[in-house]
């Protein structure tokens, strides 16, 4: 831990990950990758991207579908709506940065009920911004908002959003999991967005 709780309260800029941060997580990454025919160590993402063309087009329209679905159906994690009322309240910027899409975020946050305290411009999908872990999207929402990246929070329930939180240099905050798998790339860790809230009072 190289800051106190205090200096996470004192942060203006929060980018979230959606999926299994805002959410309760539904995506089933196998069960995916099985009806795709995608290895296990394989990214489904940067998979496809290699495909040719037509083969490419088939299976992103699948998971385009699979997604919709989840997306209408999506329940929001335990605190997620209290911590992001708490954060505009005070006057904080507050963003995402997905590797779903940009049109899939903004179903999945009304369907939990927050996308006001969002502007669309500031929910960054997979065709917006490089996947995480490149901190791309982090120097994308920076720069919107005129501050240095180091000056962001990234909250996130996975390696992937802790480890570009670090390649931007902002504070790379774990939520959602009952112990840390990854302490060298996390700066906070807490067990749900109810106690981020709260450590934030
Ligand atoms: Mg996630």
């Amino acid at each position: 831990m190289p800051a106190s709780p205090h200096s996470l309260a004192s942060r203006r800029h929060w980018v979230f990950d959606m999926d299994g941060t805002l959410t309760v997580a539904m995506h089933d990454f196998a069960a995916i990758r099985r009806a795709l025919g995608i290895r296990d160590d394989e990214d489904i993402l940067a998979h496809i991207a290699a495909l040719p063309d037509a083969e490419a087009r088939a299976k992103r329209a699948w998971l385009l579908e699979h997604e919709r679905e989840l997306a209408l159906a999506a329940q929001p994690a335990a605190g997620s709506a209290e911590l992001l009322r708490g954060l505009v309240a005070r006057g904080c910027r507050v963003g995402i940065l997905t590797r779903n899409l940009h049109e899939l975020a903004l179903l999945t946050l009304a369907a939990i009920g927050v996308a006001d305290c969002f502007d669309p411009v500031d929910v960054l999908g997979r065709e917006d911004a490089p996947p995480k872990p490149d901190p791309a999207g982090l120097h994308h929402l920076a720069s919107r908002w005129a501050v240095s990246p180091g000056e962001l929070v990234m909250v996130g329930d996975y390696a992937y959003d802790l480890a570009c939180a670090r390649a931007a240099g902002a504070a790379a905050v774990l939520v959602n999991l009952p112990s840390n798998p990854w302490p060298e790339l996390t700066d906070w860790h807490f067990d749900d967005c109810l106690r981020l809230h709260a450590a934030l009072a």
